[in-house]
């Protein structure tokens, strides 16, 4: 069988460190790469020298999702390595102006409609050129949901969208292996994160309820251990998903509790549910809000209504409230 080793690289985010794994095989294989940071660099140089290689010997790299601490580092491959990944995270890899236009544009309308105050979109970001710690390099070979590589045998492609769209993860039944990227990690919640509209798509995802899909699929599977993108591996992986999404429920508890009490905009209720934190970091606490109403809202408990600047408020649906 394969060997395996996992080098923790450190990146600029709040988690200090990613995983990448290192497979030896028919082909050299690295899942994930860091950042397109100095640190990132140096660090997987390191990783690879103590086990023998080089970053040249690395034949392929499989990306488990598109977020810049998973494929950061892509350009620093050499040429003729086999770039694999799902097809969503095609436009994040090439970056083409078109596509940075309409993501910052798709935000900003966005933050309108869900009650976000002009002194905070002015300060969104605009990403002129490239998303911060990205590097722009295509895939060669696109995977979907139950591709077996033969590039690197004995493993079947699982699509897992939720944390990101483009989220597969790697499973090998003759062991219960999983690479799993950040699709569930020991220490803490995987961030449902909002993404625009691809490919002519006319609605955005719904990162919440998809993420709680893919962990229930992964809770049915026979798996004996996850090797995730941050921490420790995961080993009982029926356990934790129950307990996350226990915790889940909880929280859109809340936020349908506050909704019975009065109609309010995302934004609205995200500064009730973080109020030390919202400010400081908006967008993944508005992603985190917009995961609960999409969850309520899919459940039937609540519904949209547009108000006549064109902003969105959120309301309990009649039927439900006395339940
Ligand atoms: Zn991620």
């Amino acid at each position: 069988m394969n060997k395996i080793h996992c080098l923790s690289i450190p990146v600029p985010y709040s988690m200090q460190t990613v995983n990448v794994y290192l497979i030896e095989g028919d082909c050299l294989t690295l899942i994930d790469t860091g950042t397109n940071t100095t640190e990132s660099l140096e660090g997987l140089k390191l990783g690879l020298k103590e086990l023998g290689y080089k970053i040249s010997d690395v034949e392929q790299v499989i990306l488990t999702h598109h977020h810049p601490d998973h494929s950061g580092l892509l350009e620093v491959f050499r040429d003729d390595a086999l770039i694999i990944g799902h097809d969503r995270n095609i436009p994040y890899l090439i970056q083409e102006d078109s596509f940075l236009i309409s993501y910052v544009h798709f935000f900003t309308n966005l933050a309108r409609k869900l009650g976000v105050p002009e002194e905070f979109i002015k300060l969104m970001p605009r990403y002129d050129r490239k998303i911060p710690y990205s590097s722009k390099r295509k895939l060669t070979h696109t995977v979907t949901e139950g591709d077996s590589l033969t590039s690197l045998e004995g493993f079947t492609v699982i699509y897992t969208p939720g944390h990101a769209t483009s989220h597969i993860a790697l499973y090998r039944e003759s062991d219960g292996l999983l690479f799993g990227g950040d699709l569930l990690l020991e220490k803490i919640s995987s961030n449902p994160l909002l993404e625009p509209p691809l490919n002519g798509e006319i609605h955005r995802p719904r990162p919440l309820p998809q993420y709680n899909q893919s962990l229930k699929r992964i809770a049915s599977m026979p798996i004996q251990q996850i090797y995730t993108g941050h921490g420790n591996p995961v080993v009982d992986v029926q356990s934790l998903v129950e307990y996350r999404l226990e915790k889940q429920q909880l929280r859109a508890n809340k936020v349908y509790d506050l909704l019975k009490g009065s109609p309010l905009t995302a934004y609205e209720v995200c500064k009730e549910i973080f109020p030390k934190v919202y400010q400081r970091q908006l967008s993944l606490t508005m992603s985190e809000t917009v995961g609960q109403l999409d969850y309520l809202e899919d459940l039937g408990k609540i519904k949209l209504e547009e108000r006549e600047d064109g902003t969105l408020v959120y309301k309990p649906n009649e039927h439900s409230v006395s339940n």
